[in-house]
């Protein structure tokens, strides 16, 4: 919302007095002046006017969990786990999953609060590297690599997978980089070249890597650099 209209609203004050209380460098957000009206201001800042505070700012969560084989990326299901019984009770109704992953695949998953940052993670537009660690069920093809480089037709979207890089490791082991995070992405781009994924395990998102001291399970707030470099 901008800066103008948080202050009309909560105070019942009219839109050229909060303009000009902003440009008179009487507002801060999050403790900086801030003297542009139509700054957008998100429901997790500290809104103050002359030290006053006018909105206190929600806390904003980012975690980090290593996802282990078995779990929903969901947040309520009847019949199997979700990543949320991972989670402390008090923080599962406000979190969301920036990312979903397959039941069976492993590895970073990311849940926040925070919807503006986490459409940075996972619009397809913005193109976001994605990387995985993929085993397969035949030895990779050396023109696999040429194949994703080139995108995949996926049929149900009408659309050509963003061109995606590949290393093989071993006859049946590679490492994936895809830009988009469409429905059972890489899972399709295999059995597209006559492969099959038999496990697919998430290594990044961006900047954000999965911290190695997490085990299966575990979770971790993310730190202000991995926040921040979706800002
Ligand atoms: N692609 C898949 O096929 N599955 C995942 O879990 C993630 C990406």
């Amino acid at each position: 919302m901008k800066l103008s209209r948080i202050l009309s609203n909560l105070n019942g004050i009219s839109r050229s007095q909060a303009n000009f209380l902003i440009a008179s460098g009487r507002v801060t957000v999050n403790a900086a002046p801030c003297r542009e009206p139509a700054s957008e201001v998100d429901r997790f800042a500290q809104v103050r006017v002359d030290g006053e505070t006018i909105q206190a700012g929600e806390p904003a969560h980012y975690l980090m969990l290593h996802k282990p084989a078995g779990y929903l990326s969901a947040t309520l299901d009847d019949t199997h786990k979700t990543v949320l019984d991972l989670i402390a009770p008090a923080l599962r109704p406000e979190l969301h999953i920036a990312g979903r992953l397959d039941r069976a695949s492993t590895g970073l998953l990311i849940l926040t609060n925070d919807g503006q940052w986490s459409r940075q993670l996972t619009e397809p537009r913005i193109k976001i590297p994605k990387v995985y660690l993929v085993t397969t069920a035949n030895p990779i093809s050396p023109d696999t690599a040429i194949r994703f480089a080139e995108g995949i037709w996926f049929e149900f979207e009408q659309l050509t997978t963003s061109p995606a890089q590949l290393e093989i490791l071993a006859p049946r082991e590679a490492r994936i980089t895809i830009y988009e995070g469409r429905y059972h992405q890489v899972k399709r781009m295999f059995h597209a070249v006559g492969n099959r994924v038999t496990a697919l395990h998430r290594e990044s998102m961006g900047n954000i890597r999965l911290d190695e001291k997490l085990a299966a399970g575990e979770h971790r707030p993310l730190n202000s650099e991995e926040i921040g470099h979706l800002r």
